[in-house]
């Protein structure tokens, strides 16, 4: 009779979570996942995946005005956010399916409950009592917002994804990742858009040409940015919302949206009371193993908040499962790892800012191109495209590369294995480029914009 239930109990059925919960099981270890929600977690159910699809739907705005240059004749245009959202909601629950399928084909048991941990191996699943020889928890994160009067009238990106219409007008607070990407995606589907932000400039941490390129190019598409706004409180009025700035300014809008940063949903789940060790935002505190202060409590993804991206989460379960069931220990590495903001036009990084870069008091030599992409030669958009390289100029390495503009997220990923590798500016410059793309700038940067 073995001594518990399960060798591995996985809490959370997020990205994270299953891929653990699959290779930990591949590896011959019984495992059972529990999920409160639905599976897939915030990046299938109400973030990457839905937001990207949203993100196509706001492009088209733009598609049919570039077409007229070309000689085509489109005719009217019109949008319906209904169909949109059902269409999205089939592809959600697709992709929920297919995260199903994969754990039954796993032999994964999935329980679809709450789980609260009770001792270090005993969890309590939804009034049942559960033990485990080892706890994963891959609990994610959860939008949050400060606690201002009228807080209660605003959404979050949870119920963007499930307006039932489209707002005429809508004000958008925040300035990271998700602030941005939903700008975009509203002004392009048609809403009036204002992005309030309390600091100087978008998008803190991204190097300050790409904020500064990537706040231009959001306000030339119509989305007004204002910086230094804070709101002070939210108002109901008629249908509409009244909302007052620390100014002292009033806007008026049908819906506002906070995208002001999420918190790991680690709330109530029993975990300082076993032992588990918390920062003050509640992140579970961990080493590089994944392992917490319990030594057979182990936790990844965004509720440790270390890079909070979907593919960091998989690799952190990956790992864990191989190192603790497959007897092939390894580490997730958090360096240099490539990451995409889907606002319109995209930005793609990898690697470090020109800022961070001069803070570890290197010598640098910066490399920039700021160009008309082909297709707007004709189009006559006015949308610019930025590429950056910082470049180590002792050794030469390449340690960040930035870009602004279409398809930056595709590029960058191919970008990211060289800059991983380590790759010089010379063995960049030894790649021919392929002609005509923007990505071929990367690799014809000929002589630096600033050398310090
Ligand atoms: P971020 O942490 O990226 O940004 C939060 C923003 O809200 C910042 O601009 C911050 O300002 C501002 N803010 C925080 N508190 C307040 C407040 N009380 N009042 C006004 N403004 C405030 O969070 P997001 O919610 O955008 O995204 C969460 C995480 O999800 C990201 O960090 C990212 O890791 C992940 N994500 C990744 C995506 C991708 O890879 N494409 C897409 C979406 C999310 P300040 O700068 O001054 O702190």
């Amino acid at each position: 009779m073995p001594q518990y239930d399960y060798d591995l109990f996985v809490i959370g059925g997020g990205s994270g979570g299953v891929r653990a919960a699959r290779i930990a099981a591949g590896h011959g270890a019984k495992v059972a996942v529990a999920e409160e929600s639905r599976l897939g977690g915030t990046c299938v159910i109400r973030g990457c995946v839905p937001k990207k699809l949203l993100s196509y739907a706001a492009h088209f705005h733009e598609d049919f005005e570039d077409a007229r240059n070309y000689g085509w004749t489109v005719g009217d245009a019109s949008f319906d956010w209904a169909t949109l959202i059902a269409n999205k909601d089939k592809e959600i629950d697709r992709l929920n399916g297919i995260y199903k399928k994969l754990l039954s084909g796993s032999k994964v048991d999935l329980l679809e409950s709450r789980a609260v941990i009770v001792d270090p191996h005993t969890i309590d699943v939804g009034g049942k009592r559960v033990t485990a020889k080892n706890i994963l928890i891959a609990v994610g994160a959860w939008p949050e917002r400060p606690q201002i009067p009228g807080i209660e009238l605003s959404i979050t990106s949870n119920e963007a994804f499930h307006l039932p219409m489209l707002p005429k007008e809508i004000v958008i607070v925040g300035g990271g990742y998700i602030a941005v990407e939903f700008a975009g995606i509203f002004n392009g589907l048609g809403a009036k858009v204002t992005q309030l932000y309390r600091g100087e400039q978008i998008l803190r941490g991204f190097d300050d040409d790409v904020r500064h390129f990537l706040a231009a190019e959001i306000a030339k598409k119509g989305v007004a940015v204002r910086t230094q706004a804070d709101v002070a409180r939210i108002e109901k009025s008629g249908g509409r919302l009244n909302i007052t700035l620390k100014s002292g300014e009033v806007l008026a809008c049908d819906a506002i949206m906070y995208a002001t940063g999420r918190h790991p949903k680690t709330n109530g789940m029993g975990l300082t009371e076993v032992g588990v060790k918390l920062k003050a935002n509640g992140a579970i505190v961990v080493d590089a193993d994944s392992q917490t202060a319990v030594p057979n409590i182990h936790a990844i993804g965004d509720c440790t908040d270390r890079l909070n991206l979907t593919p960091v989460a998989i690799r952190e379960g990956q790992a864990y499962a191989d190192s603790v069931f497959g007897s092939k220990p390894w580490m997730m590495d958090h360096k240099t790892v490539a990451s995409a903001v889907f606002s319109h036009p995209p930005v793609g990084v990898v690697g470090l800012s020109e800022a961070d870069a001069r803070k570890e008091g290197r010598e640098l030599d910066i490399y920039k191109a700021d160009f008309k992409p082909l297709k707007h030669t004709i189009s006559g958009r006015d949308e610019r495209t930025l590429m950056k390289l910082v470049v180590d100029r002792k050794s030469q390495i390449v340690l960040g590369a930035h870009m602004v503009g279409m398809d930056a997220p595709e590029i960058i990923q191919a970008i990211a294995i060289a800059v991983k590798m380590g790759a010089t500016k010379q063995q960049f410059d030894a790649a021919v480029a392929v002609h005509p793309t923007a990505a071929e700038e990367f690799v014809t940067l000929r002589m630096p914009v600033t050398a310090s």
